[in-house]
């Protein structure tokens, strides 16, 4: 005899933060944006976004992070349960959501997107759609460059504006430390500053390079270390100069490799292994150049259901 489950009252799910191996800059588009290649990798650093069937919609935060992330419906996991609901036609769609924030917020780290991604997987799960991948990645992307990598997760190229993924071969785990702010960076205004900066108007189309596709390859960190390149650091140095000493700092202390995460401010460093990833924290935390400090190992799976939904 067959048995068909009640469905959940309540979806959690978890959504990791992502740091830009790679990030090249190319032409400014007739859009108004620019062309990028990024290479990303998912780390291990969480956020936790719970989805409830409610009366009406809202969303609240919890977490280190709570009080810098808008909770109306300029909240990017609301504008994505409500995209879902629209485009699936959901009848009694409202949803209270619940973000458990532990990814810095303006940080480079894509933590508005992670929520987005979370929304999206936890409401499909909630509501039972069943969606094709592709259709539930073009929503994604419809909310926002980073959004589909989060989905994803692992290490992936980014290309268009980031939201168009193709997989890389990858070997190996990676030990990060990441420098946080305790201010963010708008990324309008990095790329405002890039723009600023950048008198070359013949900026060639971007691509990944290849020394960061075979350090991918090796799953050697010092190799990647190398390889870590990221075309908006010096706007975003220019922007925030005490940055420069914080990646400074960490290379002095023996990091393999460093660069600003995304359009910043998080510093990312590469070490060799979980210990030396410790050290390092000890060593960039008594400096006092860094406001805080926090490890994760990469890459990670994108967005993951947790167990132990309650029933209706
Ligand atoms: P990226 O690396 O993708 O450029 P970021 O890490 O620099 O992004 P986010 O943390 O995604 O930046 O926040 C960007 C802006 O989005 C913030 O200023 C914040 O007000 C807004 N925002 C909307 N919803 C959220 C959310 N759920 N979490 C964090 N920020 C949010």
């Amino acid at each position: 005899m067959s048995t068909v489950s009640a469905p959940p009252r309540s979806v959690t799910v978890r959504v990791p933060a992502k740091v830009n191996c790679e990030l090249r800059v190319g032409p400014l588009g007739a859009d108004g944006y620019h062309e990028l290649s990024t290479v990303f990798m998912a780390v291990g650093l969480y956020d936790e976004v719970t989805v409830t069937r409610a009366e009406r919609w809202s969303v609240t935060t919890t977490g280190p992070y709570a009080a810098h992330v808008p909770s109306g419906s300029d909240n990017l996991a609301m504008r994505a349960a409500r995209l879902l609901a629209r485009h699936m036609r959901v009848t009694r769609a409202p949803v209270a959501i619940r973000i458990d924030k532990n990814i810095p917020v303006a940080g480079g780290m894509a933590g508005g997107s992670a929520d987005a991604a979370g929304a999206l997987v936890a409401c499909e799960h909630l509501w039972g759609l069943r969606m094709d991948r592709d259709e539930l990645m073009e929503l994604a992307a419809e909310l926002g460059s980073d959004v589909p990598f989060c989905l994803a997760g692992g290490i992936a190229i980014g290309s268009g504006r980031g939201e168009r993924l193709a997989p890389v071969l990858a070997r190996g785990t990676y030990h990060w430390v990441f420098a946080l702010s305790s201010q963010g960076l708008s990324t309008p205004e990095v790329f405002g500053e890039f723009d600023r900066l950048t008198t070359d108007i013949s900026v060639p189309q971007p691509e990944p390079s290849p020394a960061m596709m075979t350090a991918l390859r090796s799953g050697d960190p010092e190799a990647l270390g190398d390889a870590l390149v990221n075309d908006l650091q010096e706007p975003a140095f220019s922007l925030r100069p005490a940055l420069r000493a914080v990646l400074d700092a960490g290379l002095e202390f023996g990091a393999l490799g460093g660069i600003i995460s995304g359009s910043g401010p998080t510093v990312a460093f590469l070490t060799g292994s979980s210990e030396h990833a410790l050290d390092l924290c000890v060593a960039l935390t008594a400096s006092g150049v860094v406001d805080q400090v926090t490890r994760a190992k990469g890459p990670v799976h994108g967005v993951q259901i947790l167990p132990g939904p309650t029933r209706e």
